[in-house]
């Protein structure tokens, strides 16, 4: 279902605008419907009222979690089941943090990525990825959303940005706080701008060598890294939130010198911080994570530089916890062994 038939039949039910904002406020925070002061019954109308039941039914049928793997840092991370029997991955991050999906399975393709190498299966409904939010607020208060679980947003992105207006909005949560996370596509930076809800951006950049990228992320738009920063900085400076330039840090491909000399020039006096990530293992294929060691050398080096870089670990590694891991594992998905040395 997509919220904006989910709307339709509101209307259709008897709902006006204050009844259709109660009803996605109490849905997208997991509330019951005689949540608050107001007692349904004087509140909606007859005919609205008649009608709840089978629609709250639907949402409620949309996803159901299906296992949870608690992390040792305080994430967790869960297996969401879809109606049609698909599965999705979301993530309870620490400080009320949730990382959703907005598609099963994902058509890029990088390479070092469990859910590209799956393919696109699908796309999610908005209502779907809404759903993922208010599972997750059945567990903890969440306060920020960010899109980087499975699939590229902008393949999915009437849905995405559908879900967004409304997490912006009856969802309570704060524009800055939404983030869009992107390889990078024309038609995000010209529809981002568009929307009332103007989300934070996540741009995957991973090698400022365009030649590289392309290997690395073999189905992304052709831009190169150089156009890729100029349109995601001119969003930036257009909402007032930094890009947040994400880095997958991968042993002998991208932690070289070059690559620091590449940052410095690609990234500086850029509105931005740059979150280097080192490779979370993934069965099947062959990259590898540099030594903490050289990570934290080279985000030393990179500050020292004038780089805003900050090191990160991906949430719940101790869970399998990498885009895609939970849900291959659980079904038992195949992927081909490939070298490392290929993508150099
Ligand atoms: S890293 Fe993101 S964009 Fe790349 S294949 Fe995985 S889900 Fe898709």
């Amino acid at each position: 279902m997509r919220i904006h038939e989910l709307k339709r039949r509101l209307r259709e039910a008897g709902a006006g605008p204050i009844h259709e904002h109660r009803i996605l406020r109490l849905w997208s925070h997991a509330l019951p419907r005689n949540s608050g002061k107001r007692r349904p019954e004087s509140f909606f109308p007859s005919s609205l009222l008649a009608a709840l039941p089978s629609i709250e039914a639907e949402l409620a049928g949309l996803a159901r979690i299906h296992a949870v793997h608690p992390g040792a840092d305080g994430s967790e991370r869960l297996l969401v089941a879809l109606a049609d029997g698909q599965t999705v991955e979301s993530v309870l991050l620490p400080r009320d943090g949730l990382c959703i999906s907005s598609q099963v399975g994902c058509a890029v393709g990088c390479q070092f990525c469990m859910t590209g190498r799956e393919g696109l299966l699908r796309q999610l409904g908005s209502a779907e990825i809404i759903a993922q939010v208010a599972l997750a607020r059945l567990r903890r208060p969440v306060r920020k959303v960010v899109f980087m679980g499975m699939g590229e947003p902008a393949h999915n992105l009437d849905n995405v940005m559908e879900a967004i207006d409304l997490l912006g909005t009856a969802g309570n949560i704060g524009h800055k706080n939404l983030v869009f996370s992107t390889v990078g596509d024309p038609r995000v930076f010209e529809r981002l701008h568009q929307g009332s809800v103007r989300p934070a951006l996540a741009l995957s950049l991973h090698t400022t060598k365009a030649e590289l990228r392309r290997k690395l992320l073999p189905r992304a738009p052709n831009m190169t890294p150089e156009e890729l920063v100029t349109a995601s900085d001119r969003y930036a400076r257009a909402t007032g939130y930094p890009i947040q330039y994400q880095w997958t840090l991968l042993e002998g491909v991208n932690d070289g010198e070059e690559e620091i000399e590449g940052i410095v020039r690609l990234l500086s006096g850029r509105y931005g911080v740059l979150n280097m990530i080192p490779f979370n293992a993934v069965d099947g294929v062959a990259f590898s994570r540099p030594s903490w060691e050289r990570c934290e050398q080279i985000a030393r080096t990179l500050r020292q530089r004038g780089i805003l870089t900050k090191l990160r670990y991906s949430a719940g590694q101790d869970v399998d916890g990498g885009c895609g891991q939970l849900r291959a594992r659980a079904a038992e998905v195949q992927v081909p062994l490939r070298r490392a040395e290929d993508w150099r």
